[in-house]
Parts: C-alpha cells; structure tokens; sequence
C-alpha cells in the first residue's frame, strides 16, 4: 500500500502540541508518515523566567534557543517522522513593532514562503495537510501568515492535498471560556484575600471568535487514547506552558477534557460528504 503521510504547517513551537499533538501521536502510532514544518523560531513567546516580551529582562533570541530544544522534545513524543523549521523571526501580536522586522515571518512575501513549503510538499507528497484558517484561528500575523503560504503553496505544486484547518467546536469554546472565567475569578478572589488589586486584564484574543460552528466541523478525532502523549508534548513546553490552563488540569482530567481535537474540510479531492473520525478518509 502507499505510504501514507500528513503534513502540519504550524507558526510557532508549541502549535504542533496545542492544536494536533493527539493527532500526530495517533497517526504516528498507525503508521503515518508525519512532517511538522515550524514557520517561526517563537522569539516573542515568554521567556523561561515568565518575562513578557517588550519587557527589558526579555530575550527574543535566547527565548528562541530555549524553544528551539523545547519543540525537539516535543516531536520526540509525538514520533514526529520529520521536522522543518522555515526559521522566520515570530512576528509577535498584531500591531506591534515587531511586525515590521524584515526577517520576521509576517513580512515576508508570502511567495517566497510558499516556494519553500511547496518544495517540501513536492519531497514529502503528504495526502492530507493540515493549518490554520483565515484568521489564524486566533489572529495572531504569524498564524494568519501559515494559512497564507500554505494556501499558495498549494497552488505550486502538481497534486492536491486534502486540506484542513484545526478548529474549535462553539459548544466545547463554550465550556473552556466558561473555565477561564471561573479561573479568574478564582486569582481575583486570592488576590483579594491577599489584599491586592489587580488591574483587569485586557481581554483582546479572549473575546476573538475562536470557535467554529458545530455544523461546520467535518472531522472529529479521538484522541483520549493518546492523551499522555499530548499531555507531554504540552508539557515539553515549558517555557510557554507552566501556568496554561492545560498544565493546571493535570494528566487525568485533560484527557476528560481533551479527548478530541477537531478539523474543518477545506479542499476534499476525495469527495467526502460526512463527519469523519479519521484524518485519511477516503485515503485507506
Ligand atoms: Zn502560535
């Protein structure tokens, strides 16, 4: 039979794990040849410390090197088959100076983006693929930016891909925002007891529509049977992860809570009409 392989086009270290870390552990664990193509090196991610950037005690290319070994552990646990790292400069949140650096991904022509990632899809052949949709899901540049190259690089290369995006059913973003606020309540509430005000904090990303119409998910995969894997690969993260909400689960209730992970259909040269459960449907 052909070899089956799966292509993730992922913006930062640490997406891989977020958004498809059950996947690619399932998939490897079948199989699957899996490629993890990594956009950015992450320099405006927090720094091991929990310095933000744009603080002066904040080091993009130190917090790059620490990332860097971070995503190789990462892909250890994953059984990631091959890693590229495109090695653009994290471009940080939208509107921030940042954007501006000719190295960083968010303003590199998308072209010359896609010419590298098509020459890696012409190599590696995947049957699906897998990135962020128009908004980048959260409306980070550099997300917004993967789902840009990936969709011309798909225009460069002689064979279509089944493509698509990760997402987040509305009904279960119901149940994390209804979890954030309850835990902000909660660090309200210490901090009271502590006789400390804290100013609220801006809410910009929060209240970004991150969800997706339950209508509009057209695979659901079940990953509760690699939930450790997934849990690891988070946890390799430690720089960006120490205080996710993810971490304060702890392994037992995150696989109750993040037994799935969800995907909407974008391209379907198969023709596929239902919900799926596989990511290769219609390929075996
Ligand atoms: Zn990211």
């Amino acid at each position: 039979m052909e070899q089956l392989t799966f292509l993730a086009v992922h913006a930062h270290p640490d997406d891989e794990a977020s958004s498809t870390g059950g996947l690619l552990r399932l998939l490897a664990n079948q199989g699957v040849r899996t490629v993890l193509v990594t956009c950015t090196n992450g320099e405006y991610g927090d720094a091991l410390d929990g310095a933000k950037p744009g603080t002066s005690d904040h080091d993009g290319d130190e917090v790059a090197k620490i990332r860097a070994v971070e995503l190789e552990k990462s892909v250890d646990v994953l059984g990631v088959s091959r890693l590229v790292r495109l090695g653009y400069r994290d471009s940080g949140m939208i509107g921030w100076p940042q954007n501006d650096n000719p190295e960083a991904f968010w303003s590199t022509p998308v072209e010359v983006a896609a010419t590298r990632l098509a020459a890696i899809l012409r190599e590696e052949r995947p049957q699906v693929i897998m990135t962020y949709n128009e908004i980048g899901f959260y409306g980070h540049p550099d997300h917004i930016q993967a789902n840009r190259i990936t969709l011309a690089a798909l225009k460069m290369i002689d064979f279509e891909p089944t493509l698509y995006y990760n997402a987040i059913p509305n009904s279960v973003m119901a149940l994390y925002r209804e979890r954030w606020a309850q835990e902000e309540r909660e660090r309200r509430a210490a901090d009271e007891a502590k006789g400390i005000v804290r100013e609220p904090e801006s809410d910009d990303g929060d209240e970004l529509d991150m969800g997706t119409p339950d209508d509009q998910i057209s695979a659901v995969i079940d990953v509760a049977d690699v939930s450790d894997a997934k849990f690891d690969a988070l946890a390799a993260h430690a720089s960006q992860m120490g205080e996710s909400f993810w971490m304060k689960m702890g392994r037992e209730e995150f696989k109750t809570v993040m037994g799935n992970e969800w995907f909407v259909r974008v391209t379907n040269p198969k023709g596929i009409e239902e919900v799926v459960t596989d990511i290769f449907a219609g390929y075996r």
